[in-house]
């Protein structure tokens, strides 16, 4: 079974980490005395997957506000120029020979002239006990450190290579963004080639460092760019060729992992020329040069580059770098199908790490030479490798890291023919893998989950507000309407109930103005004496009734004598007089007829619907109702009687049509006849002579010589008999 593309990429990615790991670690160290990182880093710098609870990678560069109250740069006397030199000195020597330097810096401390600037002693002392293994008392100088005041950047610093070295490269970068943040402010990317003073430039320069690391673990490379370069010109100020050559090889790693070949090749020549007259340095170097050429494909330049930095490390009698360097070679030999030479140089190096203390390198390196093992059918060491290999591995729960060991395995296996154990391990990783991409896909699920849930509920919560809001508008929009609607009603029930009342009112008014129009006309009908009707009446009457022509009977009365009543018995016996003859002609009519107070004591009835012999019936009964009997008065009875002149129209026999002016003269002309008769009696046209209207105006003019030409014929009904008379 022959690798895959793929496989050959990720194992070739893989290595390209371990060798990162080993040039961060190996230059700084060669620098400062401390070399923890020669170890296969689980997550390559390309790989997608970004290291969790990282900083922000702007907030990585950008300085802390000037006014951040933890800054305690200037707190901290810095280590003089001697001192720091010599710090620096057994920093590099710790990574290689860490009880020496331990030891030399523990003297440091004990030096009185040295008690002002002893946090950095303690910091670098705390450095070394991290690259030689000791974690224990990594923690103890970094709680010392913590309690000074100004300690807290070193502290973290130390924690943060602790984690770095455990390859925790998130959580490193997190501990050293919080350290930056707090150096910073005194320490910002230098102009020019001075410092400020305060600027502890050589912590700063490893913040910046383990920061570039984390951003790189991200893919920011853009970011590292810029981290690396800050770094740079901090160590430039600082004069310091080994610090700035580093950082150069850095930028060449860098640059060349972003495909800029020609800035790789550039970075890379320049520090080179740093690096010489200084083996290990060179060594380095050399190291770096092989991490580009592995990038960039140039598998040839990439081995010979790497057995050039181990034998500089030989010369320079850098028992870990060789060490380290023999743990890339290997990685480097088992893809070049090359195991013999790789489980070589894998049993050389493995003592080595294991006085280091270097559980994770010797964990990778173990791996690595059972997989050569395995390659060389060497099935029983590999095994004991393996396991091994798992038993170091206790408690580091990377599923990404032991899958890339389960696969690298497996196609060794393959490639030797064990089919078998291969699809075991083949079997072994895909669950793993499974495992963990279920993981991924859960945890971007989630995510997703969190996401929709959060924007679902936003738009819920948004359709419930508008939902609401047009309830609200509705709502109010009803009860506005309601309230036109009941204001509307109670001005139309008001104005219903005002003009109702008013309309009443009017009623009222004009009921009463009727009633007073009708008791008005009542009272200007009626004669106030008697209470019969009066002359305005009965005009009112014939107005309505008998306009054009007069039709019916008309008797004229008139009391007898009256004049001597009012001179013998006075006015008012008078008065009573007439009020009692009144009463005696309105009892003697028929309901129907009307009695009407004509003058002074005359009196004219108006019957319309009676016969001619009823008629004369009629006046007869006036004439002794009125006569008959005496009427009493104040003064004692008066014989009262009176004279009637009537008529029946039309006249017979031609029945001429009269008006009812006419008729009442008619009746009066009669009146007359039986006034110089003698009175008291009653007289009746009977007929008339008249072929039409200009005959009786002439009857009229001259009514006594009609009477005596029997033109006009009369009847008479005498009155009763007067005791006096
Ligand atoms: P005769 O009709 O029979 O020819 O005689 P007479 O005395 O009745 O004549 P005349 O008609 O001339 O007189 C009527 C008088 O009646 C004149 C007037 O003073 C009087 N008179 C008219 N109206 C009233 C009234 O209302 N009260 C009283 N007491 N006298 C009145
Ligand atoms: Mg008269
Ligand atoms: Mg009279």
């Amino acid at each position: 079974m022959t690798r895959s593309v793929p496989m050959r990429r990720s194992t070739s990615a893989r290595a390209r980490v371990a060798g990162l790991g080993l040039a961060f670690g190996v230059m700084f160290g060669s620098m400062l005395g401390v070399c923890e990182a020669a170890v296969p880093r689980p997550v390559h710098p390309d790989a997608s997957t970004p290291a969790p609870s990282a900083p922000a990678p702007a907030a990585a560069i950008a300085p802390a506000p000037t006014g951040a109250s933890t800054a305690p740069a200037g707190v901290l006397p810095l280590p003089d120029h001697a001192l720091d030199a010599q710090l620096a000195q057994l920093d590099r020597q710790g990574l290689n020979d860490p009880d020496r330097a331990a030891q030399q810096l523990r003297l440091l401390l004990a030096e009185p002239a040295h008690a002002a600037q002893r946090a950095h002693v303690e910091y670098t002392l705390g450095r070394v006990e991290s690259s030689a293994g000791h974690p224990d008392a990594v923690q103890r100088i970094a709680d010392a450190l913590q309690a000074r005041p100004g300690g807290r950047p070193l502290a973290l610093m130390l924690l943060a290579e602790q984690q770095d070295r455990l390859g925790q490269t998130g959580r490193a970068g997190g501990l050293a963004q919080q350290a930056l943040q707090m150096l910073s402010p005194a320490c910002p990317p230098p102009q020019g080639q001075s410092l400020p003073p305060g600027c502890d430039a050589r912590v700063t320069v490893q913040a910046l460092r383990l920061v570039a690391r984390a951003e790189g673990a991200r893919g920011e490379y853009a970011f590292v760019e810029n981290s690396l370069r800050r770094a740079l010109a901090l160590a430039q100020a600082l004069q310091d060729t080994n610090l700035s050559g580093w950082l150069m090889a850095q930028l060449a790693v860098n640059s060349q992992t972003r495909d800029e070949s020609a800035a790789a090749q550039q970075w890379m020549s320049q520090s080179w020329q740093l690096a010489q007259g200084d083996v290990l340095a060179m060594s380095r170097a050399r190291m770096y040069e092989s991490m580009v050429a592995s990038r960039r494909g140039d598998r040839a330049l990439q081995q010979t580059a790497l057995e050039e930095a181990l034998r500089l490390a030989r010369q320079a009698g850098a028992r870990r770098d060789v060490a380290q360097m023999q743990n890339n070679l290997t990685d480097a030999y088992i893809h070049t199908d090359q195991a013999a030479a790789a489980v070589r140089v894998a049993r050389e190096a493995l003592p080595v790490l294991q006085s280091y203390n270097d559980q994770t390198g010797e964990r990778t390196l173990r791996h690595n030479l059972s997989v050569a093992l395995v390659l060389q059918r060497q099935f029983e060491p590999a095994r004991r490798e393996i396991a091994r290999v798992v038993e170091l591995a206790q408690g580091d729960n990377d599923p990404v890291r032991r899958a890339v060991q389960l696969r690298e395995l497996g196609e060794a296996y393959a490639k030797v023919g064990q089919w078998r154990e291969a699809l075991r391990l083949y079997h072994e990783e895909r669950a793993l893998s499974a495992a963990t991409a279920q993981r991924n896909r859960e945890s971007s699920l989630q995510q997703l989950r969190l996401k929709y849930d959060s924007e679902a509920k936003q738009r819920d919560l948004e359709l419930l507000r508008r939902d609401q809001a047009l309830k609200d508008q509705e709502l109010s929009n009803r009860s506005l309407a309601q309230y036109v609607g009941v204001g509307l009603a109670v001005l139309l029930g008001l104005s219903l109930v005002l003009i109702g009342v008013m309309l009443a009112r009017v009623r009222e008014a004009n009921r009463k103005l009727k009633a007073n129009q009708s008791l008005l006309r009542a009272q200007s009908e009626r004669d106030p004496l008697t209470d019969l009707a009066n002359r305005r009446h009965f005009l009112a009457v014939m107005d309505r009734h008998a306009k054009d022509m007069f039709t019916g009977a008309l008797l004229m009365i008139d009391i007898d004598h009256f004049k001597h009543v009012n001179d013998r018995h006075g006015h008012a016996a008078g008065d009573a007089v007439i009020v009692e003859v009144s009463r005696r002609i309105s009892q003697a009519v028929r309901q129907e007829d009307l009695v009407v107070r004509w003058g002074g004591e005359e009196f004219l009835v108006f019957a319309r619907n009676v016969a001619p012999d009823q008629l004369q019936l009629l006046a007869e009964r006036i004439l002794f109702s009125v006569g008959q009997e005496p009427v009493p008065t104040a003064g004692g009875a008066l014989a009262v009687t009176c004279s009637i002149g009537f008529a029946h129209f039309p006249l017979p026999p031609a029945q001429l049509a009269l008006h009812w002016e006419q008729a009442v003269n008619w009746a009066d002309m009669a009146l007359y006849t039986a006034k110089s008769q003698g009175r008291n009696r009653a007289r009746g046209i009977v007929t008339v002579e008249a072929g039409d209207a200009q005959a009786l105006i002439q009857i009229e003019a001259d009514f006594d010589a009609a009477c005596s030409s029997e033109r006009v014929q009369l009847q008479t009904i005498l009155g009763p008999v007067q005791p006096d008379a």
